[in-house]
């Protein structure tokens, strides 16, 4: 072997006519198929510098360019299996929709529709007329509008009721939504300014009394969706704000946050106000999110007086906000399904995983245990109460009695497994508690159940016996 190792590298030319690669000539472009022969043929030149010796093998440098080009085709967003039982998981997603909703989306992005043009007519309309009468009839309003989330909602509402006026909060409501955003912060970008009102734990009709000047321009109750104060606490509810407003002639908006349809304490989740509640009780407007409760799509929906909404609409922040045609025709296909509340619970997915019942999820996770049981690369397979929650980022108190496959593997451990499963294709994403894997099938599809189940027995290094 005194022969010069580097001419054992074959040349790009030449492996670029091999069969293989000829084959996939359909698929890829010629500059992205040569990139990655020549990436291959410079992985094995360092191979030679650092003194290894290499196999003159073209048909696995060929296979190994195939692999190359088909990871670099992979596309970033994957489906992921979620078996975290965390319903609203923002991280992955947030809710996902209904059939008919996502359907009713893919509609929309292939071809085109009546978005901003009355059929009947032949004249231009508003696109938020498609979605109007759907979102009165579960908010109950005079009128609505939405845009493309529930922070962008607070920022438009806040510069049509309060710009250059003081807003006033309760200082034990001054959360922070997630990804940095703050309520203070808010208030700064909607040329509004915050005052703040009692304390963390406490605060009385009489301190929003007293915070009343010429210079208020609204009320705002925000729901702690995403924390709880217990103990020693006092908050004031949106009928008596609504009250003070009402003698002061001052606005009240209501931050819902979560936006609840169902009545979610007769599945046990309490502390979830209904969206109908603020409107009812005659707030000026009523602010929540798409994707969280509703489970539709990301939208921050403005629900209240027909004159706010009005103003709002005129705004011209409202073209930058705006909902594209995907998002709305998904919304209002989600809206369609509230017309019966016993579709709306079969059908969307976030509404039927919450309420799933303990029995229904006892028996699917003891069937998919009992196969886990037949794969020997498993040293442990049970299934165990546990406890779920609806939300990672929102919504930390509503946890939920639950049921969870719990996994142990011979060869790895959890923490491997877990790394395993998620960079699996499809990902897969579990729980980590005492030493086990665990899967929670509340947010694993019965469609996702033979694919999650190969997962299992990869990640575990399992034959899987067809
Ligand atoms: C989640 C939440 C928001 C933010 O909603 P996005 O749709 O995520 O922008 C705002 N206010 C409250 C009270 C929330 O719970």
């Amino acid at each position: 072997m005194n022969e010069n190792p580097f001419r054992l590298l074959p040349a790009v030319a030449i492996v670029l006519e091999h069969p293989q690669l000829v084959a996939v000539r359909g698929d890829y472009a010629h500059e992205t198929i040569a990139t990655a022969v020549r990436a291959e043929i410079d992985a094995l030149r360092q191979k030679i510098v650092v003194g290894e010796t290499i196999a003159n093998d073209v048909d696995a440098l060929v296979s190994r360019v195939i692999a190359r080009l088909a990871e670099d085709n992979r596309s970033t967003i994957r489906t992921v299996i979620n078996a975290t039982g965390i319903v609203l998981h923002t991280n992955l997603g947030r809710s996902p929709m209904a059939e008919s909703a996502a359907l009713a989306a893919y509609e929309a992005a292939r071809g085109y529709l009546n978005l901003e043009l009355d059929l009947g007519t032949g004249k231009r309309s508003s696109r938020q007329d498609n979605v109007r009468d759907g979102l009165c009839r579960i908010t109950g309003a005079e009128s609505a509008t939405c845009v493309n989330n529930c922070a962008a909602a607070t920022v438009i509402v806040l510069r049509t009721l309060a710009m250059g006026k003081e807003v006033i909060v309760s200082r034990g409501q001054l959360i922070e939504i997630g990804g940095s955003f703050r309520i203070p912060d808010i208030m700064t970008v909607s040329g509004a300014s915050l005052r703040e009102v009692g304390t963390t734990n406490i605060t009385r009709i009489g301190d929003y009394a007293a915070a009343i000047g010429p210079n208020t321009g609204a009320i705002m109750r925000i729901h702690t969706s995403n924390f709880r104060v217990r103990g020693f606490t006092k908050t004031v509810g949106i009928e008596a704000l609504v009250e003070l407003g009402r003698k002061q002639n001052i606005a009240v908006i209501d931050d819902v946050g979560s936006g609840a349809v169902v009545d979610f304490a007769k599945y046990g989740l309490d502390g979830e106000p209904p969206i109908t509640e603020g409107i009812r009780a005659g707030a000026d407007v009523a602010l929540f999110s798409g994707d969280k409760l509703l489970g539709g799509p990301q939208v921050g929906i403005i629900a209240g007086k027909k004159s706010w909404i009005e103003r709002i609409e005129r705004d011209p922040m409202m073209r930058a906000l705006r909902l594209d045609k995907m998002t709305l025709a998904a919304l209002e296909a989600t809206l369609r399904l509230y017309r019966d509340p016993v579709v709306a619970l079969r059908e969307i997915p976030t509404l039927r995983m919450l309420t799933m019942p303990l029995h229904e999820l006892r028996t699917r996770a003891e069937a998919f245990a009992e196969r886990l049981r037949s794969v020997s690369a498993l040293s442990s397979v049970e299934v165990h109460d546990n406890i779920a929650y609806v939300g990672g980022g929102s919504l930390p108190d509503e946890s939920l009695p639950t049921v969870v496959v719990a996994v142990t593997a011979h060869h790895h451990s959890e923490s491997a497994m877990a790394t395993r499963l998620r960079t699996a294709t499809p990902a897969v994403v579990g729980r980590v508690q005492d030493a086990c894997v665990l899967f929670d099938l509340r947010t694993v599809f019965d469609r996702q159940l033979d694919d999650l189940f190969t997962a299992i027995c990869r990640a575990a290094d399992a034959q899987i016996l067809v």
